[in-house]
């Protein structure tokens, strides 16, 4: 058994890494200043002996006592929106908040695994993107606050690596969804499965062309779980090359849950990358990971989610018989 402190943990990706360990028998004390994270998140382990939450800001304090064995850091706003409304904050958890983080690690002695992201290639000229590619990032653009802080993260996590033999990891997630993203967060997942269930119009932003590539959240939890067990360095990405144009990816939402919602089209955001797919040949080779789970089947899980917080919606509650059906 070991003793993980989690930052962000009460956020999406986090509270299912939370879960994870818990349920292996480590013992977790969650970081979360519950800005973007939720304590809903955490709920079902709030009853755990082995896990505490623990409500405060990585940026400014990181109230920890006794050993821990290793500190993973998802602490960020991680929705373009979420990140855009608190620039400054953004910029504060990535430096400071990862300093502060370095150090508990580098005074216990212990693994240090970093949530870095696909948003350090930019608009990538590079595809699909290999740990190799240095990136495409405007930095003074509106998305440069976490794109920059988390690249900076990246350089503070292999010096304490380099200058303070500090046993790191980082690793290059790129888009997940799953239960848990905040409804509506402004990601493509939320947005899209809440309008359609709510019957609104699925905002497209630009004629959606754009690209991404979706990986289902166990999947994603599974490759962090396997790198913070290895020794390896990275950066290492972690995603599924699975790519789809967004306006693909709206109508599979339409498909997954019956809704008859029109595609609208918005203007698309400054600096939105054009395309992004991860290469995974080093998360394969080295970490023996690939993701396993269908974009239909995690569309479908996810959909069940959101369906059961919005109940009031017309196709807000799965029916015995079809899906999410109109009557
Ligand atoms: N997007 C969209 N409509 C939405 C939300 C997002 O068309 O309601 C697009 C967005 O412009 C981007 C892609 O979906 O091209 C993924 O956006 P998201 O905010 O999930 O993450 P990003 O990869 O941009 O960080």
């Amino acid at each position: 058994m070991s003793r993980v402190v989690v930052a962000g943990g009460a956020g999406f990706l986090g509270s299912h890494l939370c879960d994870r360990l818990v349920a292996r028998g480590d013992e977790v004390v969650c970081i979360d200043d519950l800005s973007t994270g939720r304590a809903d998140n955490v709920r079902q382990l709030d009853a755990h002996a082995a896990f505490t939450l623990v409500v405060a800001d990585v940026s400014a304090e990181v109230p920890v006592d006794g050993g821990v064995d290793a500190v993973c850091h998802l602490a960020s706003p991680a929705s373009p929106p979420a990140y855009l409304e608190r620039p400054l904050e953004t910029l504060a958890v990535g430096s400071e908040g990862t300093r502060r983080l370095l150090e508990l690690a580098e005074r216990c002695g212990a693994r240090f695994l970093l949530a870095s992201t696909s948003e350090v290639y930019g608009d990538p000229t590079v595809h699909p993107q290999v740990e190799t590619y240095r990136g495409n990032v405007d930095p003074v653009g509106p998305r440069s606050v976490y794109d920059e802080a988390k690249r900076f993260a990246e350089a503070l996590t292999m010096a304490h690596h380099r200058v303070r033999d500090v046993d790191v990891a980082i690793v290059r997630i790129f888009n997940t969804y799953g239960p848990r993203l905040t409804p509506g967060d402004g990601r493509v997942v939320s947005n899209f499965v809440v309008q359609a269930l709510a019957g609104e119009p699925i905002t497209v932003y630009g004629d959606g062309s754009q690209t991404r590539s979706l990986c289902y959240v166990d999947d994603e939890v599974r490759g962090l779980l396997s790198i913070l067990d290895s020794s390896l360095t990275g950066p290492v990405n972690l995603g599924n090359p699975d790519e789809r144009t967004v306006l693909e990816l709206a109508q599979l939402v339409l498909e997954v849950t019956g809704s008859t919602s029109e595609i609208a089209f918005a203007a698309l955001p400054t600096d939105d990358p054009t395309r992004r797919c991860p290469d995974i040949t080093l998360a394969r080779r080295e970490l023996g990971w690939e993701p396993s789970v269908p974009i239909a089947e995690g569309l479908s899980r996810t959909t069940d989610y959101f369906a059961a917080l919005m109940p009031s919606h017309p196709l807000g509650r799965p029916s015995t018989g079809g899906r999410h059906t109109n009557g």
